[in-house]
């Protein structure tokens, strides 16, 4: 199957001062995934194991600083990739395991598959860039939200959905249980249409350059500032 494009929101907020960037990195673990394919539209994934199968179902992952940050997050989150399935001729219990058991060694998978515009643009620049910063510089357009949004949208959602309900249903108020996790699922909404819209900006950035060998972003002064890529 061809290209797919995604984005990762995480439960944890990352500490840009702890020493070990890469530790850090690997302690955020998946709140919510989206992808966009051709032949499969969008999809969302809470879980991470299922989210990696899906990737790797796919020819290509496209995605930005996916080989620092999404794939390694994806890679070290706890879910573990088991099916289950019962043979009815020998009565036995099978479980296949698709996915390799060491996250290292399903991040290598993600990463032999994945191009990363960050990663590209670093090679060509010198210096990283924002996908907010190129978003407006190429295609004029402004994210929706930031990170720090999403993990708090997270814990609200997990908050409104998982322990709320069960506590007013103890003491008898229904209502009020119906009512949390409705809330709820709004923030889960809101979580996952902002995770869409970032891996759909990728899309379109990408498509941008495949098309017009450049891309724009606005520098730290903004200026508008011109790269050439050599996408395809
Ligand atoms: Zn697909």
């Amino acid at each position: 199957m061809a290209d797919i494009f995604y984005d990762i929101e995480t439960k944890e907020l990352l500490d840009t001062n702890a020493p070990d960037q890469d530790a850090a990195i690997r302690a955020l673990h998946l709140s919510v995934g989206a992808t966009w394919c051709e032949c499969h539209a969008a999809q969302f994934f809470r879980s991470a194991a299922a989210l990696a199968e899906h990737l790797l179902a796919h020819d290509r992952i496209i995605g930005f600083n996916i080989i620092h940050f999404d794939n390694a997050v994806l890679a070290w989150s706890p879910a573990k990739p088991v099916h289950d399935s019962f043979d009815p001729v020998t009565g036995k219990h099978i479980v296949h395991k698709r996915l390799p058991d060491a996250p290292a060694e399903l991040k290598k998978l993600l990463d032999d598959k994945s191009f990363d515009l960050l990663a590209d643009l670093e090679t060509r620049l010198g210096h990283r860039v924002g996908l907010g910063a190129l978003a407006e510089g190429t295609l004029g357009k402004q994210k929706m939200a930031t990170g720090p949004q999403a993990v708090v949208w997270n814990h609200i959602a997990v908050t409104l959905r998982d322990r709320l309900p069960f506590a007013l249903a103890d003491v008898g108020d229904q209502e009020g249980a119906a009512r949390v996790n409705e809330l709820g699922a709004w923030f889960q909404e809101r979580l996952e249409q902002y995770c869409l819209q970032d891996a759909l900006l990728v899309k379109k950035l990408f498509e941008y350059g495949v098309a017009n060998k450049r891309v724009a972003f606005f520098d730290f002064e903004s200026e508008r500032r011109v790269v050439k890529v050599q996408w395809r």
